[in-house]
């Protein structure tokens, strides 16, 4: 296959082409996703009080500063979903908005310890968000998995109760993930977890390198043994480090918009992706906490390229990586990649 002639893109056309273009997203908390709207319409539905007045209050409130900031504040969103139809409001929202993007694969990320700890079941969680999932393949033509994270400030066992909480639904999920405070809770905490969850036959997937050391990224992938590595934009400090992603192909699922709102980069001309990249590795584009970081998918790369001077070179390796990162099967990604070559084909014509 021979590449696209990059060349032959104008600049000017750059922000239609990394919207056009066929994409995968790998890191989306679909709790973060929920936008001041939809939490209002589902407070009133389920007579939950909020602490914010209207709707701009709340928005006025996202003013964090660093990630514990920002996730007292998505905690409280969060406390409105209570029946399993809130939970597939919230991930179709969100997956219409993917479908509109031309999002093409999207592996969801759900925290089903911000519910179960408030009373939710673990059904009602996972088959609002699975029946959502469903009906996006059916109707948007979005294919989308979704991916259970272990909140990393509890503990493992805690980790390990809602594993066993969730294996009744397992064809429900593909894998298993790690987020929420990363600094103190390295990964190692959760080895014995993350050892039974690969026994189990489940995709592994861990943030790390986001506002923690390069260290992180080592321990979970030597100790959790992930895939796929979660933000991961600190492992530039480590060269041993950057070497290894690159020889073994290993994705870093990097969400600039975020970065930014909590000041992991001061500006986003400042941030790495662009060295990333040069360096060979299987960087993606990814929104994070769309409804709260400023944007969703679309946004944070049309910004991060206006920002940093990435062109369509760039773009089209970033929509590349972003199916060749993600789970689905060998032949879609195979149809997805030749559907990207032929978006580039046409803005080249
Ligand atoms: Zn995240």
């Amino acid at each position: 296959m021979s590449l696209p002639d990059f060349a032959r893109i104008p600049r000017e056309r750059l922000p239609e082409l990394l919207a056009a273009m066929p994409k995968a997203e790998l890191h989306i908390h679909i709790e973060g996703s929920l936008e001041p709207e939809l939490i209002f319409a589902l407070a009133q539905r389920n007579g939950v009080a909020l602490a914010y007045p209207d709707v701009q209050a709340l928005r006025d409130a996202y003013a964090f500063t660093n990630l514990q900031s920002f996730l007292d504040i998505y905690y409280a969103g969060a406390s409105v979903l209570i029946e399993e139809q809130d939970f597939y409001d919230m991930a179709w929202a969100y997956l219409r908005k993917a479908a509109e993007e031309n999002v093409r694969r999207t592996e969801l990320f759900f925290d089903p310890q911000t519910h179960t700890a408030r009373g939710v079941a673990m059904a009602t969680v996972i088959n609002g968000l699975h029946r959502a999932c469903e009906d996006a393949r059916e109707k948007l033509g979005v294919d989308a998995a979704l991916i259970l994270c272990f909140l990393r400030h509890l503990s493992e066992d805690a980790a390990f109760e809602t594993l066993e909480q969730a294996l009744p639904l397992r064809d429900k999920f593909i894998g298993v993930g790690l987020d929420s405070s990363e600094l103190g809770h390295p990964p190692e905490k959760f080895v014995r977890v993350f050892a039974r969850c690969r026994q189990l036959g489940f995709r592994l997937v861990a943030h790390a390198g986001e506002e923690g050391p390069a260290a992180y990224v080592w321990s979970a992938l030597d100790a959790l043994h992930v895939e796929r590595i979660d933000h991961g934009v600190q492992s530039i400090h480590d060269a041993d480090l950057m070497r290894r992603l690159a020889q073994e192909g290993i994705p870093l699922t990097v969400c600039p918009l975020s970065n930014l709102k909590l000041r992991v980069f001061e500006d986003l001309r400042q941030h790495n992706l662009g060295q990333l990249l040069e360096a060979g590795l299987v960087a993606t584009i990814n929104s994070d906490d769309p409804a709260y970081f400023g944007g969703y998918l679309n946004q944070n790369f049309i910004e991060t390229f206006d920002a940093t001077g990435l062109g369509a070179r760039q773009a089209w390796q970033l929509a590349t990586n972003s199916f060749t990162g993600s789970f689905a099967d060998a032949q879609a990604k195979r149809r997805w990649c030749d559907e990207v070559n032929a978006t580039f084909a046409r803005f080249a014509a």
